[in-house]
């Protein structure tokens, strides 16, 4: 009898697994996950154990005197657990299993692991438990827990860890690094992904990282926490796009343990998850957590159609004591519409998105293709006028409205919003001195100690072409009212908008979302859309070949959208993957052109 190791190989492009055999030498010294060195092509390359078999049982369909032979072990890689969480989310992103195995690997090699470094049980003991969640986080399955932005899950992790070792998902490394030092303050053993993979390993009470640290092997799990399960940084942005949400709850499904998901405001997908069961603190301590939010109502402004600086707005701008972040995104932005006689925005009657005039004088709705008479929906005008709020001299009328000098507006200036780091795309650190700020969202992430936020023009997020606008533009408005929320002189958020009456505007103006919750959720149901169905977006060189292949398939809804990319629609997600995976076997070996799509399923942006 000999062993034998199926490899998946770390080499880019390689879609498949290898079957090796495993040397005397080896046997015994080698598990699954362990990263090991192979021959593939007449040239050696690193790869992960798969699974390992034996020459006695139908394990491997090559013959065994045509197996080549494993050279070495390499280092310590995921645990049996986290492979076959791997090998589950592979199959339901329809990805490359080596994109999981690099998410679960050290970044470096690591020979062997540490000795565990659990704290005492009597030391976990004199936790101050979080009363409301001690019996979740001591039982099984997935819990949704609603805790306002300023609301710190300190109390709420060292209550798991007072059962046992606790993996904790956080946005941000930046935050999961502040957190993991004032656990350790209470005497926790804590290790910070990805740096302290072996650490992690070896056994500690609490594993926190940013998304990625969903993949940590840590051994005698007892409970996963995600903070902030609403944020899409918690999703790949590439392919595979799996979400650290969706991994957390299949992997404590299958340790049998707790996940408990955490947000100010739950997503649809959490909330659908547990049927709307939420645990919260009374409303005036959880009213307490949150700044105070001021909705202002554009279409009362005389001005509304040429002008963002609302009179209330004016008034802020004239208070010098205070910091203030104006936040417009300027890119991308969309000419919206409205009724000349009653202000009504308009707006698709199906999915709420902004429509746009086609050249035919009709309304078109970019998000679900819609199209309807020019006409307002609400009073019947047929006057439509397009908003052209001053975007280019925005700098100029703020300086005048507040009383400052152009000099005394800084402008942060676009970038990527992920990058944190406090610089701006010039590569300028942004003049923290100053008291008024102008730029996109990426301000939110630059500017420190900040008393008021100002949505100078929510409606473009409200009513982008994007099936979950509304909840995007939600987190937006948690990041900037967690920016202000620990102001000892009252924080603000002031949010402008024509849709003042929109349910979810109301709802944060009292912290109360539950009616922006039931209305999206009916029109999710309606359009058979996430929580209620599953997406796939596919695009790339070959995409109508596999969009045929696609639209054979009863179980699917195939739709095209304006970006050279397909919408694929199906009842749930076990059904799109395997749909999605058989398409894609199909359309490699029918057809003639090289195929070369990429998939993406649950899109985060479609
Ligand atoms: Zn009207
Ligand atoms: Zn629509």
């Amino acid at each position: 009898m000999a062993v034998i190791a199926r490899i998946v190989p770390d080499v880019t492009g390689v879609d498949k697994v290898f079957d090796y055999l495993v040397p005397e030498s080896l046997v015994g010294n080698i598990c699954v996950g362990d990263r090991v060195r192979v021959p593939l092509h007449n040239r050696n390359v690193a790869g992960w154990v798969l699974q390992l078999g034996d020459t006695t049982t139908q394990f491997s369909d090559v013959d065994e005197t045509r197996l080549l032979k494993v050279i070495k072990v390499l280092g310590k890689g995921p645990s049996q657990e986290v492979v076959d969480l791997a090998r589950w989310a592979a199959h339901m992103w329809v990805g490359r299993l080596r994109a999981f195995f690099v998410a679960a690997s050290p970044a470096t090699l690591v020979a062997a692991l540490p000795g565990s470094r659990y704290t005492q049980v009597s030391t976990r003991k004199k936790f101050d438990v979080d009363a409301q969640t001690i019996d979740a986080v001591d039982g099984a399955g997935v819990s949704v827990l609603r805790r306002g932005p300023a609301c710190s899950p300190r109390s709420l992790l060292l209550t798991a860890a007072s059962k046992g070792p606790v993996l904790v998902v956080i946005p941000t490394l930046n935050r999961a690094r502040l957190m993991a030092a004032s656990l350790r303050e209470s005497g926790l053993s804590v290790a910070v992904m990805p740096g302290d993979w072996a650490v992690a390993a070896g056994g500690v009470d609490v594993v926190i990282g940013a998304r990625s640290a969903v993949w940590s092997s840590v051994p005698m799990l007892r409970s996963i926490i995600v903070i902030d399960e609403h944020d899409d940084a918690l999703q790949e942005e590439r392919s595979p796009s799996w979400h650290a949400r969706d991994i957390a709850i299949e992997r404590a499904n299958k340790l049998g343990i707790a996940c408990i998901l955490v947000s100010p405001v739950p997503s649809l997908r959490a909330l659908h998850g547990v049927a709307g069961s939420v645990a919260s603190l009374d409303p005036a301590t959880e009213a307490s957590h949150w700044p105070q939010i001021r909705v202002i109502d554009r279409r009362l402004d005389e001005r509304w159609s040429s002008s963002m600086l609302s009179s209330e707005l004016i008034e802020q701008l004239r208070d010098h004591s205070r910091r203030i972040v104006c936040v417009l995104n300027v890119k991308g932005r969309a000419r919206l519409l409205a009724c000349g006689s009653c202000r009504e925005l308009v707006r698709c009657d199906v999915c709420e998105a902004a429509m746009t005039m086609s050249s035919s004088k009709q309304l078109e709705c970019p998000r679900c293709a819609n199209v309807r008479p020019a006409v307002c929906v609400k009073c019947g005008s047929g006057k439509l006028a397009v908003i052209k709020a001053g975007v280019s001299r925005l700098r100029e009328d703020l300086a005048a409205a507040a009383g400052r000098r152009i000099d005394e507006v800084v402008e942060v200036s676009a970038g990527d919003p992920a990058d944190k780091s406090g610089y701006d795309t010039n590569g300028e650190v942004v003049d923290q001195t100053k008291m008024l700020f102008v730029g996109t969202e990426a301000a939110l992430h630059r500017v420190r100690d900040v008393d008021t936020v100002v949505f100078l023009d929510i409606d473009q997020e409200i009513s982008a072409p994007r099936y979950r606008a509304a909840e995007i533009t939600l987190a937006l408005v948690v990041h900037a009212a967690r920016l202000v929320a620990r102001k000892t002189s009252g924080g603000i958020v002031m949010i402008q908008s024509m849709l003042a009456d929109h349910a979810l505007l109301r709802g944060l103006a009292v912290h109360d979302l539950s009616e922006f919750v039931y209305e999206e959720m009916a029109r999710r149901q309606l359009m058979q859309l996430p929580p209620y169905g599953a997406l796939a977006q596919v695009s790339g060189t070959g995409v109508d070949q596999l969009a045929d292949i696609l639209r054979s398939n009863v179980l699917l809804q195939v739709s095209a959208t304006n970006k050279d990319a397909v919408l694929v629609k199906s009842a749930d997600w076990e059904i799109l993957a395997n749909s999605m995976s058989d398409a894609l076997v199909a359309a490699s070996t029918r057809g003639k052109k090289t195929l070369r799509t990429k998939t993406q399923i649950d899109p985060p942006r479609a």
